[in-house]
């Protein structure tokens, strides 16, 4: 039978890939705001707090396990900025247009071999809001930022990045190409074998 968990993102991007990423997991993930679940304050200092603060949250709300994932850019040039802040980089939440075009503005001039950068994604399932043992599972995903954003696919920083050992943008790759290589991918990859772990060990 398939395990009921509440998804604790509203990202729309990251709720089509997570989709994907469980198609035949034994997972039915229910994304929170189809429960009425309200987004937490994202208040923590790390990926790993504020992935934390949503699960429990959407636990609370729902009475089910929850997923979360906190994910971000982080650039060495600019000391891992965007980092926490990375939806919010121009101001405004989730305007992706603006926050790629700061940040080719912050890089500009800066040569390609001092761009490099990773996203990082942090997931962690609570089983109930109280629990004292979550599974914590992380990614990254290592390149560099391009001088200009180069196609459209998918959300985010996706134009502006490319990603170690490849000729594309994120924007430009296949979908399926991403989701095998993504921090997301890589995180919940690591989740899977997690939960394989326990389950043999049970
Ligand atoms: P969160 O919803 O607080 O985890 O915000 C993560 C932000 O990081 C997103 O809004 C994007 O700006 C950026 N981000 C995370 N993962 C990706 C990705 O796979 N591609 C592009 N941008 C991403």
């Amino acid at each position: 039978m398939l395990q009921r968990v509440v998804l604790a993102s509203s990202n729309r991007g990251k709720l089509t890939e997570f989709g994907e990423l469980f198609a035949g997991s034994g997972f039915d993930v229910v994304p929170q705001a189809s429960l009425g679940v309200q987004d937490a304050d994202e208040t923590g200092l790390t990926f790993v707090e504020n992935a934390l603060l949503k699960a429990r949250n959407a636990a609370q709300a729902t009475g089910l396990p929850a997923l979360a994932d906190d994910s971000g850019l982080c650039v060495e040039y600019l000391h891992n900025a965007p980092g926490l802040y990375s939806a919010r980089y121009s101001g405004g939440h989730g305007d992706d247009a603006a926050n790629n075009a700061k940040l080719l503005r912050e890089l500009e001039g800066v040569p390609a071999e001092r761009r490099g950068a990773f996203f990082i994604c942090v997931l962690v399932l609570l089983q109930h809001a109280d629990d004292p043992a979550p599974l914590i599972a992380e990614g990254r995903w290592y390149g560099r930022i391009l001088h200009a954003g180069r196609g459209d696919g998918g959300f985010g920083y996706n134009p502006v990045f490319l990603p170690e050992g490849c000729e594309q943008s994120v924007a430009e790759m296949d979908v399926a190409l991403k989701n095998r290589l993504s921090h997301r991918g890589q995180a919940l990859a690591k989740l899977h074998a997690r939960l394989a772990e326990l389950h043999a060990s049970a």
